[in-house]
Protein backbone atom coordinates (compact mmCIF):
# COMPACT_ATOMS: atom_id res chain seq x y z
CA UNK A 1 0.00 0.00 0.00
CA UNK A 2 1.40 3.18 -0.83
CA UNK A 3 2.45 5.80 2.31
CA UNK A 4 0.54 9.15 2.24
CA UNK A 5 2.56 11.18 3.10
CA UNK A 6 0.44 14.50 2.75
CA UNK A 7 2.67 17.10 5.41
CA UNK A 8 6.91 17.69 5.24
CA UNK A 9 8.11 15.29 7.24
CA UNK A 10 5.35 13.05 8.43
CA UNK A 11 4.70 10.05 6.33
CA UNK A 12 1.03 8.63 7.11
CA UNK A 13 0.53 4.80 6.21
CA UNK A 14 -2.97 4.84 5.06
CA UNK A 15 -4.06 1.64 6.69
CA UNK A 16 -5.82 -0.23 4.69
CA UNK A 17 -8.30 -2.42 6.92
CA UNK A 18 -11.12 -4.24 5.11
CA UNK A 19 -13.59 -2.70 6.84
CA UNK A 20 -12.82 0.85 6.21
CA UNK A 21 -12.66 0.14 2.49
CA UNK A 22 -15.90 1.02 0.63
CA UNK A 23 -17.30 -1.03 -2.24
CA UNK A 24 -20.64 -1.12 -2.39
CA UNK A 25 -23.95 1.16 -2.27
CA UNK A 26 -24.79 -0.07 1.50
CA UNK A 27 -22.52 2.61 3.32
CA UNK A 28 -21.61 4.84 0.23
CA UNK A 29 -24.43 6.83 -0.77
CA UNK A 30 -23.01 9.73 -4.25
CA UNK A 31 -26.08 12.03 -3.20
CA UNK A 32 -24.52 12.61 1.10
CA UNK A 33 -24.34 16.01 1.11
CA UNK A 34 -20.85 16.68 3.21
CA UNK A 35 -21.65 18.61 6.15
CA UNK A 36 -19.83 22.40 5.63
CA UNK A 37 -20.33 25.86 7.46
CA UNK A 38 -19.64 28.04 4.84
CA UNK A 39 -21.68 26.57 1.52
CA UNK A 40 -25.22 25.94 1.52
CA UNK A 41 -27.73 26.22 -0.46
CA UNK A 42 -28.57 29.81 0.32
CA UNK A 43 -32.44 29.41 -0.74
CA UNK A 44 -32.65 33.65 -0.03
CA UNK A 45 -30.60 34.80 -2.76
CA UNK A 46 -33.32 33.96 -5.03
CA UNK A 47 -31.67 31.00 -6.83
CA UNK A 48 -30.23 27.17 -5.55
CA UNK A 49 -27.33 26.08 -6.85
CA UNK A 50 -24.74 23.53 -7.00
CA UNK A 51 -21.81 22.13 -8.01
CA UNK A 52 -21.74 18.23 -9.03
CA UNK A 53 -18.38 16.03 -9.65
CA UNK A 54 -19.45 14.98 -12.96
CA UNK A 55 -15.66 13.44 -12.70
CA UNK A 56 -12.19 13.36 -10.48
CA UNK A 57 -10.01 11.47 -12.30
CA UNK A 58 -6.97 11.20 -14.44
CA UNK A 59 -6.88 10.84 -18.43
CA UNK A 60 -6.87 6.83 -18.22
CA UNK A 61 -9.55 6.84 -15.64
CA UNK A 62 -9.97 4.25 -12.44
CA UNK A 63 -9.91 1.45 -12.70
CA UNK A 64 -7.15 1.08 -15.33
CA UNK A 65 -8.48 -1.85 -17.02
CA UNK A 66 -5.01 -3.08 -17.48
CA UNK A 67 -5.13 -3.69 -13.38
CA UNK A 68 -8.38 -5.89 -13.71
CA UNK A 69 -6.61 -7.65 -16.56
CA UNK A 70 -2.65 -8.60 -15.56
CA UNK A 71 -2.49 -11.72 -13.19
CA UNK A 72 0.47 -9.52 -11.39
CA UNK A 73 -1.49 -6.70 -10.62
CA UNK A 74 -2.04 -6.24 -6.71
CA UNK A 75 -3.50 -3.06 -7.37
CA UNK A 76 -6.67 -3.14 -4.58
CA UNK A 77 -8.33 0.28 -5.88
CA UNK A 78 -9.16 -1.02 -9.67
CA UNK A 79 -10.99 -4.49 -8.64
CA UNK A 80 -12.69 -2.02 -6.05
CA UNK A 81 -13.62 0.44 -8.33
CA UNK A 82 -15.77 -2.02 -10.37
CA UNK A 83 -18.01 -2.49 -7.22
CA UNK A 84 -21.24 -0.38 -7.76
CA UNK A 85 -21.24 2.91 -5.86
CA UNK A 86 -17.77 2.74 -5.21
CA UNK A 87 -15.95 6.43 -4.65
CA UNK A 88 -12.87 4.60 -6.58
CA UNK A 89 -14.71 5.25 -9.43
CA UNK A 90 -13.21 8.07 -11.33
CA UNK A 91 -14.25 9.38 -15.19
CA UNK A 92 -12.38 12.46 -16.26
CA UNK A 93 -12.31 15.45 -14.00
CA UNK A 94 -15.55 17.20 -15.05
CA UNK A 95 -17.54 19.86 -12.96
CA UNK A 96 -21.39 20.58 -13.43
CA UNK A 97 -22.51 23.81 -11.93
CA UNK A 98 -26.19 23.95 -11.70
CA UNK A 99 -28.40 26.85 -10.84
CA UNK A 100 -31.90 26.71 -10.18
CA UNK A 101 -33.59 30.14 -10.22
CA UNK A 102 -37.12 30.99 -8.33
CA UNK A 103 -38.70 31.37 -11.79
CA UNK A 104 -37.78 27.67 -12.74
CA UNK A 105 -35.49 27.53 -14.76
CA UNK A 106 -32.09 25.42 -14.80
CA UNK A 107 -29.04 26.35 -15.96
CA UNK A 108 -26.61 24.18 -16.13
CA UNK A 109 -22.43 24.99 -17.04
CA UNK A 110 -20.19 22.24 -17.33
CA UNK A 111 -16.19 22.36 -17.22
CA UNK A 112 -14.55 20.33 -19.88
CA UNK A 113 -16.28 17.23 -21.69
CA UNK A 114 -13.01 14.65 -21.78
CA UNK A 115 -13.25 11.20 -22.96
CA UNK A 116 -15.61 9.78 -20.42
CA UNK A 117 -18.22 12.84 -21.09
CA UNK A 118 -20.76 10.44 -23.08
CA UNK A 119 -20.65 8.01 -19.55
CA UNK A 120 -20.38 11.18 -16.82
CA UNK A 121 -23.77 12.30 -18.45
CA UNK A 122 -25.49 9.38 -18.58
CA UNK A 123 -24.76 8.26 -15.10
CA UNK A 124 -24.53 11.82 -13.40
CA UNK A 125 -27.21 13.74 -15.81
CA UNK A 126 -30.68 12.35 -15.33
CA UNK A 127 -29.98 11.91 -11.76
CA UNK A 128 -29.65 16.03 -11.25
CA UNK A 129 -32.31 16.67 -14.10
CA UNK A 130 -29.50 17.85 -16.43
CA UNK A 131 -31.87 18.35 -19.50
CA UNK A 132 -29.70 21.34 -21.41
CA UNK A 133 -25.98 22.25 -21.53
CA UNK A 134 -26.23 26.32 -21.41
CA UNK A 135 -22.64 26.85 -21.69
CA UNK A 136 -19.41 24.57 -21.25
CA UNK A 137 -16.01 25.94 -20.11
CA UNK A 138 -12.83 24.26 -21.49
CA UNK A 139 -9.83 24.31 -19.19
CA UNK A 140 -7.57 23.14 -22.09
CA UNK A 141 -7.22 20.79 -24.90
CA UNK A 142 -5.91 17.46 -23.75
CA UNK A 143 -7.91 14.81 -24.67
CA UNK A 144 -9.02 14.36 -20.77
CA UNK A 145 -10.92 17.95 -21.54
CA UNK A 146 -11.91 17.96 -25.04
CA UNK A 147 -12.02 14.16 -25.98
CA UNK A 148 -16.03 13.88 -25.67
CA UNK A 149 -16.84 17.07 -27.76
CA UNK A 150 -18.23 14.79 -30.55
CA UNK A 151 -20.80 13.54 -28.21
CA UNK A 152 -22.22 16.82 -27.56
CA UNK A 153 -24.28 15.73 -30.95
CA UNK A 154 -26.71 14.34 -28.69
CA UNK A 155 -27.54 17.81 -27.08
CA UNK A 156 -27.77 19.86 -30.09
CA UNK A 157 -29.54 17.20 -32.34
CA UNK A 158 -32.30 16.73 -29.74
CA UNK A 159 -31.82 18.97 -27.07
CA UNK A 160 -30.93 22.25 -27.94
CA UNK A 161 -30.12 24.57 -30.98
CA UNK A 162 -26.26 24.99 -30.43
CA UNK A 163 -24.11 24.93 -27.43
CA UNK A 164 -21.75 27.54 -26.58
CA UNK A 165 -18.27 26.46 -25.82
CA UNK A 166 -16.01 28.84 -24.21
CA UNK A 167 -12.14 28.22 -24.96
CA UNK A 168 -8.89 29.86 -25.39
CA UNK A 169 -7.96 30.37 -28.88
CA UNK A 170 -4.83 28.24 -28.59
CA UNK A 171 -7.53 25.62 -27.42
CA UNK A 172 -9.46 25.96 -30.20
CA UNK A 173 -6.88 25.58 -32.76
CA UNK A 174 -6.11 21.93 -31.00
CA UNK A 175 -10.27 21.54 -30.99
CA UNK A 176 -9.79 22.30 -34.92
CA UNK A 177 -7.19 19.40 -35.04
CA UNK A 178 -8.62 17.07 -33.36
CA UNK A 179 -12.68 17.78 -34.54
CA UNK A 180 -11.96 19.30 -37.88
CA UNK A 181 -15.68 18.64 -38.80
CA UNK A 182 -16.77 20.19 -35.46
CA UNK A 183 -15.21 23.03 -36.06
CA UNK A 184 -16.09 23.64 -39.86
CA UNK A 185 -19.34 21.81 -40.22
CA UNK A 186 -19.30 22.13 -44.00
CA UNK A 187 -16.30 19.73 -43.82
CA UNK A 188 -18.58 16.82 -42.29
CA UNK A 189 -18.70 13.82 -44.53
CA UNK A 190 -20.96 11.68 -42.49
CA UNK A 191 -25.15 11.37 -43.00
CA UNK A 192 -25.92 12.39 -39.61
CA UNK A 193 -25.89 15.59 -38.16
CA UNK A 194 -22.59 16.87 -36.23
CA UNK A 195 -22.82 18.69 -32.95
CA UNK A 196 -23.78 22.40 -33.59
CA UNK A 197 -21.06 23.84 -31.21
CA UNK A 198 -20.55 27.76 -31.24
CA UNK A 199 -17.04 28.19 -30.29
CA UNK A 200 -16.09 31.55 -28.17
CA UNK A 201 -12.87 32.64 -27.31
CA UNK A 202 -11.50 33.57 -24.07
CA UNK A 203 -8.46 35.50 -23.19
CA UNK A 204 -7.53 36.22 -19.41
CA UNK A 205 -10.46 38.55 -18.60
CA UNK A 206 -13.40 37.43 -16.97
CA UNK A 207 -16.61 36.36 -19.14
CA UNK A 208 -20.22 35.53 -18.94
CA UNK A 209 -21.38 31.35 -19.27
CA UNK A 210 -24.92 31.65 -19.27
CA UNK A 211 -25.10 34.68 -16.74
CA UNK A 212 -22.10 33.03 -14.69
CA UNK A 213 -19.32 35.34 -14.26
CA UNK A 214 -16.51 33.24 -15.22
CA UNK A 215 -13.20 34.53 -13.92
CA UNK A 216 -10.23 32.60 -15.67
CA UNK A 217 -7.17 31.28 -13.48
CA UNK A 218 -4.29 31.00 -15.18
CA UNK A 219 -1.85 28.04 -13.93
CA UNK A 220 0.76 26.54 -15.28
CA UNK A 221 0.23 22.62 -16.22
CA UNK A 222 3.77 21.74 -16.86
CA UNK A 223 6.70 23.84 -17.28
CA UNK A 224 5.96 26.81 -19.76
CA UNK A 225 2.60 24.99 -20.18
CA UNK A 226 -0.20 27.60 -19.15
CA UNK A 227 -4.04 26.53 -19.15
CA UNK A 228 -6.96 27.90 -16.94
CA UNK A 229 -9.06 27.33 -14.00
CA UNK A 230 -11.70 29.46 -13.32
CA UNK A 231 -13.32 31.01 -10.22
CA UNK A 232 -17.22 31.30 -10.26
CA UNK A 233 -18.61 32.92 -7.05
CA UNK A 234 -16.98 31.59 -4.20
CA UNK A 235 -15.28 28.23 -5.81
CA UNK A 236 -11.81 28.49 -7.56
CA UNK A 237 -11.45 25.52 -9.67
CA UNK A 238 -8.13 23.85 -10.88
CA UNK A 239 -8.62 20.80 -12.07
CA UNK A 240 -4.79 20.37 -13.89
CA UNK A 241 -2.55 22.23 -12.67
CA UNK A 242 1.33 22.10 -11.31
CA UNK A 243 2.36 25.42 -9.73
CA UNK A 244 0.29 28.36 -9.25
CA UNK A 245 1.32 31.80 -9.73
CA UNK A 246 1.56 34.82 -7.30
CA UNK A 247 -1.09 36.53 -9.91
CA UNK A 248 -3.62 33.68 -9.97
CA UNK A 249 -3.52 33.42 -5.97
CA UNK A 250 -4.33 36.85 -5.84
CA UNK A 251 -7.59 35.71 -7.46
CA UNK A 252 -8.87 32.84 -5.59
CA UNK A 253 -8.06 34.57 -2.30
CA UNK A 254 -11.48 35.28 -0.67
CA UNK A 255 -12.91 31.83 -2.16
CA UNK A 256 -14.83 29.48 0.13
CA UNK A 257 -13.83 26.05 -1.61
CA UNK A 258 -11.15 25.32 -3.59
CA UNK A 259 -11.06 22.13 -6.12
CA UNK A 260 -7.31 21.50 -6.86
CA UNK A 261 -5.57 18.60 -8.94
CA UNK A 262 -3.86 16.04 -6.49
CA UNK A 263 -2.45 13.40 -9.25
CA UNK A 264 -1.06 10.81 -6.57
CA UNK A 265 1.13 10.64 -3.59
CA UNK A 266 4.77 11.08 -3.62
CA UNK A 267 5.69 10.96 -7.27
CA UNK A 268 6.00 13.98 -9.39
CA UNK A 269 4.77 14.06 -12.67
CA UNK A 270 5.60 16.90 -13.95
CA UNK A 271 2.35 18.62 -15.10
CA UNK A 272 -0.13 17.74 -12.02
CA UNK A 273 0.79 18.26 -8.20
CA UNK A 274 1.29 15.36 -5.88
CA UNK A 275 -1.07 15.39 -3.00
CA UNK A 276 1.70 16.42 -0.58
CA UNK A 277 2.40 19.35 -3.21
CA UNK A 278 -1.71 20.13 -3.24
CA UNK A 279 -1.82 19.65 0.46
CA UNK A 280 1.38 22.30 0.97
CA UNK A 281 -0.67 24.55 -1.77
CA UNK A 282 -4.03 24.64 0.06
CA UNK A 283 -1.95 25.86 3.38
CA UNK A 284 -0.24 28.07 1.37
CA UNK A 285 -3.69 29.43 -0.23
CA UNK A 286 -5.76 29.37 2.88
CA UNK A 287 -9.05 28.45 1.39
CA UNK A 288 -11.49 27.67 4.07
CA UNK A 289 -12.16 23.94 2.31
CA UNK A 290 -10.47 21.83 0.00
CA UNK A 291 -11.49 19.21 -2.79
CA UNK A 292 -9.12 17.51 -4.52
CA UNK A 293 -10.11 16.10 -7.92
CA UNK A 294 -7.56 14.45 -11.01
CA UNK A 295 -6.57 10.99 -9.20
CA UNK A 296 -4.95 8.06 -10.45
CA UNK A 297 -5.47 4.59 -9.22
CA UNK A 298 -2.53 5.37 -6.25
CA UNK A 299 -5.74 6.81 -4.48
CA UNK A 300 -7.59 4.65 -2.10
CA UNK A 301 -11.06 6.97 -1.76
CA UNK A 302 -11.86 5.96 1.83
CA UNK A 303 -8.59 5.27 3.63
CA UNK A 304 -6.44 8.09 2.00
CA UNK A 305 -9.46 11.12 3.04
CA UNK A 306 -9.35 9.39 6.40
CA UNK A 307 -5.90 10.08 6.83
CA UNK A 308 -6.51 13.46 5.27
CA UNK A 309 -9.11 14.59 7.98
CA UNK A 310 -6.15 14.52 10.61
CA UNK A 311 -5.04 17.16 8.85
CA UNK A 312 -8.24 19.15 10.38
CA UNK A 313 -7.88 17.96 13.61
CA UNK A 314 -4.08 18.79 13.72
CA UNK A 315 -3.90 22.00 11.98
CA UNK A 316 -7.47 22.60 10.90
CA UNK A 317 -6.84 22.24 6.86
CA UNK A 318 -10.34 20.77 5.86
CA UNK A 319 -8.93 18.73 2.80
CA UNK A 320 -10.53 15.71 1.26
CA UNK A 321 -10.82 14.49 -2.43
CA UNK A 322 -13.87 14.70 -4.08
CA UNK A 323 -15.42 11.66 -5.85
CA UNK A 324 -17.57 11.03 -9.13
CA UNK A 325 -21.27 12.23 -8.29
CA UNK A 326 -20.30 14.52 -4.85
CA UNK A 327 -22.89 17.29 -4.95
CA UNK A 328 -22.46 20.50 -3.07
CA UNK A 329 -24.63 23.30 -2.54
CA UNK A 330 -23.10 26.61 -3.13
CA UNK A 331 -24.18 30.22 -3.22
CA UNK A 332 -23.89 31.61 -6.92
ZN1 LIG B 1 -5.05 -0.10 -10.47
ZN1 LIG C 1 -4.01 18.13 -19.18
Amino acid sequence: MVGVRVSSGSVMRSGLQSTERIGSATNYSPRRRYPSSMLNSGSDSGSKSRIVFLGTGTSEGVPRVSCLTSPESDCPVCPDAMKPGSPNRRRNTSLLIQREFSDGRISNVVIDAGKFFYESAMHWFPKYNVQTMDALVITHAHADAVGGLDDLRDWTNNNQESLPIYLRETDLDSVESLFFYLVDRNKQTGGGGVAKLTFETIDDSPFDADGLEMIPLPVEHGRGQEIFGFRFGEVSYISDASAISDSTTELIAGSELLVLDALRPARTHGTHFTLEQAVDEARRLGVKRTLLTDATHDIDHVPVNAELAKLKESEGLDIQYAYDGMEISVEL
